[in-house]
């Protein structure tokens, strides 16, 4: 069991480079258990790229980097973190499998490929559709829902392995605005039940109302905690004028 207020994530001093130019330059922040952080920027900015070094498909070109207090060369608990994917929902529409299968493959990091699932499995897979309000769709096909439902039932792919923390890259990205308020609420309710979030988003608006912590990310990151409120320099916090920013129409 962990304490409250235990570090879960680390940088201290990270650079990363794809080859040419600094993608992710001297970036040192932290989070802590229990915390919803909003990691925002602009389209190229850094964030995915942060979010796979912390997932350690990445290896920095120099820094530190820390999960759960043990570092991130040794950490082998990966079942403590979840991960949605940007761009989760835009997979082969036709692909055959039920909303049940999909969160089911949630638990094989737990079960070991290959294994049937034991009654504890499906019981945390009934578990997490529930979470997420799609249990009555466990029986349909994935293809056949709406991206909002998509991207629940990969939340709750991700909530199946039972996470600690729960990292988030874009999962609004081609999801209608209309149920992101809902979204939000879920959220808030798992952050609520007890999972640190990290939820990545090129959308400051939207997230900085939901957050108690930004981290303002373009190549460099600047920490802001907005738990006491939120000021104007909070929300341009990523655009810095130097960086020539995309904007973005929903
Ligand atoms: P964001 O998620 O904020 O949109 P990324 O982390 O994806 O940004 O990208 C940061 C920078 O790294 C961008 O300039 C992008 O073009 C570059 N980049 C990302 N992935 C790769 C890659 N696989 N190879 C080369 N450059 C990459
Ligand atoms: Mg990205």
């Amino acid at each position: 069991m962990h304490t409250l207020g235990e570090r879960i994530v680390d940088f201290k001093n990270v650079n990363f480079s794809f080859g040419s130019g600094l993608a992710v330059e001297n970036v040192s922040f932290s989070i802590s258990k229990g915390e919803f952080v909003g990691m925002i920027g602009p389209n190229g900015s850094g964030k995915s790229t942060i979010v796979k070094l912390m997932l350690h498909l990445l290896n920095p070109d120099s820094g530190k980097i820390m999960l759960f207090g043990t570092d991130i060369q040794q950490f082998a608990d990966w079942k403590k973190i979840g991960y949605v994917p940007q761009k989760a929902t835009f997979f082969d529409q036709n692909f055959p499998a039920t909303v049940f299968e999909v969160v089911s493959m949630g638990r094989f990091a737990n079960a070991g490929l290959g294994k049937p699932l034991s009654q504890n499995d499906k019981e945390h897979v009934i578990d997490a559709l529930r979470q997420v309000g799609m249990l009555e769709y466990a029986k349909r096909r994935i293809g056949d829902l709406s991206g909002g439902q998509q991207q629940r039932v990969f939340i709750a792919r991700a909530l199946a392995t039972k996470p600690e923390l729960l990292i988030l890259d874009e999962p609004t990205v081609g999801v209608d605005s209309r149920i992101q308020h809902s979204f939000y609420q879920l959220l808030k309710k798992l952050n609520k039940a007890g999972i640190t979030l990290i939820l990545v988003s090129h959308d400051v608006g939207v997230v900085s109302r939901n957050v108690s912590k930004l981290l303002c990310v373009n190549r460099k990151v600047n920490v802001h905690d907005i738990s006491n409120g939120i000021s104007k320099a909070d929300l341009t916090c990523a655009y810095y004028p130097e960086f020539e920013m995309v904007p973005h129409h929903h």
